[in-house]
């Protein structure tokens, strides 16, 4: 027998039904007419808004990273909740002007950013995290060319990293950013080509349950940026600090402290120094915004026993839940929070193997797991499926396509 991952506090059973946004399971599988499906839920995303907004610091920005899920629909909602995005790619950009999300207030990362991107987004007026030398020379010669200033901020390579992080993203060697002894001079070429400074990014890291970790990487970012404005020798007119906020999806896995957190970043905001007093200061967060609101539903289509071990046959799989099949930057594969959603209610009496139709063994959604005797027809759901299963699985394998996705 493995553990399930621990199902999000708030999951409530109706008519003996997981129930979404008070609708059960069944019923919203009818609404959108197949499964799989992935279900997002608008109150779960403004509850998570607000519970962070009491905890942070009032002049803290939070950023979304459009990344971990960029459905229409939810984009619009979380338009309303944060105060900035952050892109990735020209096709990212293009999801956020589809979903009427402001420009001013978009972000565009990422390393190898071509031309084309390049151009869409300075003739929108994005801010550019620039990479390297080689894309603010290119970001000021397009701008040169479209008679636009370009909004430059540079992406910072820090020597530090964030602890405990599922995803180091800085510290050493990384084709992220640029390397803090480069920033100043490059900071001085792009002001001094009359770029608009925009300031810095920091990012360290991705998925972190320690609040010791965070609140650590977040004083070095202080510092760091801190240090660095005095060498450009200009304040900073913006600081994204970087994110890294994690969620439970394991056994064992607690969920982040975010009042410790709110309370060690509102001790540093009060005792800034001036080259960060004017400065905004926000995070960029994904899956720690999106992630619980989300539940993956697929619908058991066979039910087999093979040399005495049962296997629950579903129709989704890998193709729309990397992450929680163990393909998605983890070593050791452990269950995520799974359930069997027509019988929420019900006790767990067999230990059953999930898999998904795809015809690979890289294709299971939970191993080894006590659950209720499930049958041909009863639905199974997948939680913490709001980040990362959409956006970043393959749908397109083995012809499979993608899920069905719904707000309620
Ligand atoms: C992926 C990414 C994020 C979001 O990470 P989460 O773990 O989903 O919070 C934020 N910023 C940058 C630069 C990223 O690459």
């Amino acid at each position: 027998m493995k553990p399930l991952g621990p199902i999000p506090a708030g999951f409530e059973a109706v008519d003996g039904e997981l129930a979404i946004g008070g609708m059960t399971a069944s019923v919203l599988v009818a609404q959108a007419g197949r499964t799989p499906l992935f279900v997002y839920s608008k109150d779960r995303l403004e509850r998570r808004m607000a519970e962070l907004r009491a905890a942070m610091p009032d002049r803290l920005g939070i950023n979304y990273a459009i990344k971990a899920n960029s459905f229409e629909p939810l984009l619009k909602v979380m338009a309303g909740l944060v105060d900035g995005f952050d892109i990735a790619s020209g096709g990212e950009l293009a999801m956020a002007q589809a979903a009427g999300l402001d420009p001013s207030r978009i972000s565009f990362a990422g390393p190898g950013k071509r031309d084309i991107e390049l151009e869409a987004a300075i003739a929108a007026g994005v801010t550019l995290n620039c990479e390297s030398r080689n894309e603010v020379d290119r970001a000021l010669a397009i701008g040169e060319r479209l008679g636009s200033t370009p909004r430059i901020a540079l992406r910072v390579n820090p020597s530090f990293e964030l602890r405990g992080s599922g995803m180091k993203m800085g510290g050493g060697a990384k084709p992220f950013g640029i390397d803090e002894d480069l920033v100043p001079e490059i900071a001085r070429r792009a002001i001094d080509a009359g770029a608009e400074w925009k300031g810095l990014h920091i990012f360290t890291g991705s998925q972190a349950l320690s609040a010791e970790a965070i609140i650590e990487t977040q004083g070095n970012v202080l510092d760091l940026a801190d240090r660095l404005s005095g060498e450009i020798g200009a304040p900073l007119p913006k600081l994204n600090m970087g994110g890294g906020f994690g969620i439970p999806y394991f056994h064992g896995d607690e969920p982040l402290d975010i009042a410790a957190i709110g309370e060690a970043l509102e001790a540093r905001f009060a005792a800034l120094p001036d080259s960060l007093f004017g400065a905004h200061l926000c995070i960029e967060l994904g899956r720690y915004l999106v992630g619980e609101s989300g539940v993956y539903l697929t619908r058991i289509v066979d039910r087999k026993v093979s040399h005495g071990t049962t296997y629950l046959v579903t129709d989704g799989g890998l193709h729309h839940q990397l992450a929680a099949s163990g393909n998605f930057g983890t070593v050791v594969r452990r269950n995520y929070p799974v359930a069997i959603a027509s019988r929420f209610d019900a006790r767990p009496e067999e230990e059953a193997y999930v898999v998904g139709c795809l015809c690979t063994p890289l294709d299971r959604l939970a191993d080894g797991a006590m659950l209720p005797r499930a049958q041909v027809g009863d639905l199974v759901a997948v939680f913490c499926a709001g980040a990362y299963g959409a956006s970043a699985s393959p749908s397109a394998f083995l012809g499979q396509g993608p899920a069905a996705e719904m707000l309620v």
